[in-house]
């Protein structure tokens, strides 16, 4: 099952894609240079292995993933190194992400002197403390190892490894749900200095709207493998669409309160005994007859993208 984007959402963002992913259930999306893209869910919804896929951790089973250019889905191990040092992950644990016995300097030296990134050790050491500098640490905590440092600040290391082989993409896997909530902006603030310092693009995994709700500008909420609806912040933040994402939006923690009812009724149905019709239909409080029937398409409504019989012409 494929689809394309549709040229509107192109065109207004001036023809200028570099990394388009087609990957699980017809999901499709391209991520701009510069840009921060996220993909939101509940836990199964295939948005982390969609990421992993993006960076060609998974085989992809189907479809394409061209990365600058480049249809890379089909690249052998060997060719895909040079561009494996361009697409970088920050992963969700950053203590697990992190081996244990050894310094930060030298996980963060690795991956340069792997990749050839640096002329040598010297350079390496160089750009090693420059690195830790712009992640906000002092050149004798190097020699530390990560057991030594909080939850916030493995997360800084995780993202400084991430740097070491100047990446041009990365892939954020949920970087902040693990950090308390008054780390979480920091390392947010981190992530987008360094975008504009760098020249980044993101691509953001999150299961909480509020999350990436400040730093995304285009996202897809995903629902069992499928993107439900996709496009950009203001469209979806403001004036959600499909009831899934206003039932997430509901759920999301605000300023006002920590944590709102979750309106959302019933369990995520098992992916292998997909329903035929909607895969939000058991849990839709808006369900009508032609949903069992009948999988909605993604489909342009109001400036984005949605899946649900209650747009469209249908
Ligand atoms: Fe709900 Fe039907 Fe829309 Fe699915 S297609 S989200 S069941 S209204
Ligand atoms: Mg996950």
């Amino acid at each position: 099952q494929s689809f394309s984007q549709p040229r509107g959402i192109l065109d207004r963002l001036a023809g200028r894609p570099v990394k388009t992913v087609h990957a699980v259930n017809g999901v499709s999306f391209d991520i701009l240079r510069g840009e921060v893209f996220s993909l939101v869910g509940e836990s199964g919804c295939g948005k982390s292995t969609t990421a992993r896929t993006v960076v060609r951790l998974l085989e992809p089973k189907a479809g394409r993933i061209v990365f600058d250019g480049e249809d890379i889905t089909a690249y052998s191990p060997s060719r895909m190194m040079p561009v494996r040092k361009k697409m970088q992950m920050i992963f969700q644990d950053p203590y697990a992400s992190l081996n244990p016995r050894q310094k930060i300097k030298d996980i963060i030296k690795e991956p340069m002197l792997f990749h050839g990134t640096v002329s040598g050790k010297e350079e390496a050491e160089n750009r090693m403390l420059r690195l830790l500098d712009i992640v906000g640490f002092r050149p004798e905590q190097a020699d530390r190892y990560p057991h030594q440092f909080s939850g916030g600040q493995r997360q800084r290391i995780g993202i400084a490894r991430a740097l070491a082989t100047n990446p041009s993409f990365i892939v954020a896997d949920e970087p902040v749900s693990a950090l308390d909530v008054s780390i979480q902006a920091q390392v947010l603030n981190l992530m987008m200095d360094l975008r504009d310092e760098f020249g980044l693009s993101y691509m953001f995994i999150a299961h909480d709207l509020s999350v990436v709700r400040h730093v995304t500008e285009r996202l897809g909420i995903m629902y069992l493998g499928f993107i439900v609806e996709q496009g950009d912040r203001d469209s979806i933040f403001g004036h959600p669409l499909h009831p899934y994402t206003q039932a997430l939006l509901a759920a999301a923690p605000t300023l006002d309160r920590e944590k709102a009812a979750a309106p959302l009724q019933g369990d995520v149905p098992s992916p292998i005994s997909l329903p035929p019709g909607c895969p939000f239909a058991g849990r839709c409080p808006r369900k009508m007859e032609v949903c069992d029937a009948r999988r909605p398409s993604l489909l342009p409504v109001e400036g984005r993208m949605v899946a649900c019989h209650l747009y469209g012409e249908e």
